[in-house]
């Protein structure tokens, strides 16, 4: 795209981002995941010049070493708290005893039971109390994400759930990083395109599908934690039975 159409996007997605925030009263939120599409929507929320919002990150206890100077990045430049939300510490001892390290890639049920204890229980918890929150999601990332809205009624947390990028390729996230000069994570200069906890997540290769590298032991419709993308009706029961190699 040239960069006339890239400015073109950028300015309509700023526009609805801020018309939108403007009409929702209480409080909004940004779940940061230290991915460049949430650095984006972060730069974007931030410009709405709000009073109140709240920013936080996921700390699932499994994430690359490297995230935690990065947090320190991030908040250094845009001058705000990027406070850290975490699993429930007794449930969390216990999956950590029955899966060990690596215990998530034996199954299906086991590695949505550790989604569901380190990422989705604990966004359910940073979220109570607000009424909508602000996601990096773009519809071409991958099988699952096709087709989301700008705009959506999340009925899994009972809020609002703002997408500005959802029509947005990856190029369009790195001309807007490039324009704006945001910081980037540094797993992207080690070949990683799609971020998420170290033990599921690889680099990926020339040629390799945009997140091929997260859960790459699944197939492509499945690679979802259940924060942004509810599991389907029947999940929980092809989940207990399903083993994958
Ligand atoms: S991405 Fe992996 S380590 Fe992180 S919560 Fe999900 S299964 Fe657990």
């Amino acid at each position: 795209m040239s960069s006339d159409g890239n400015e073109e996007k950028f300015r309509k997605s700023q526009e609805f981002l801020s018309r939108v925030t403007s009409f929702i009263k209480g409080k909004i939120a940004l779940a940061y995941s230290y991915q460049s599409e949430d650095t984006v929507a972060l730069d974007m929320l931030l410009k709405c010049g709000l009073k109140e919002f709240e920013v936080f990150t996921l700390d699932t206890k499994k994430l690359f070493p490297e995230l935690a100077e990065y947090h320190q990045v991030i908040e250094k430049f845009f001058g705000i708290s990027v406070g850290r939300r975490f699993p429930d510490a007794e449930e969390e001892r216990k999956l950590e005893e029955s899966l060990g390290e690596f215990g998530m890639r034996e199954s299906l049920a086991a590695r949505r039971r550790c989604c569901r204890i380190r990422k989705v229980n604990t966004l359910a918890r940073a979220l109570n109390g607000k009424s909508a929150y602000v996601t990096g999601v773009r519809a071409s990332q991958s099988v699952t994400r096709a087709g989301i809205p700008p705009l959506e009624y999340d009925d899994q947390f009972d809020l609002i759930k703002i997408n500005p990028l959802f029509d947005w390729s990856e190029d369009d996230v790195s001309a807007y990083i490039a324009k704006h000069g945001l910081p980037q994570n540094p797993l992207y200069a080690k070949g990683f395109r799609s971020i998420g906890c170290a033990p599921c997540t690889r680099p990926v290769k020339e040629g390799e599908d945009l997140r091929a590298g997260r859960w790459w032991w699944e197939s492509p419709d499945q690679r979802e934690c259940g924060c942004m993308i509810k599991y389907k009706e029947g999940d929980a029961q092809n989940a207990a039975t399903i083993k994958l190699g």
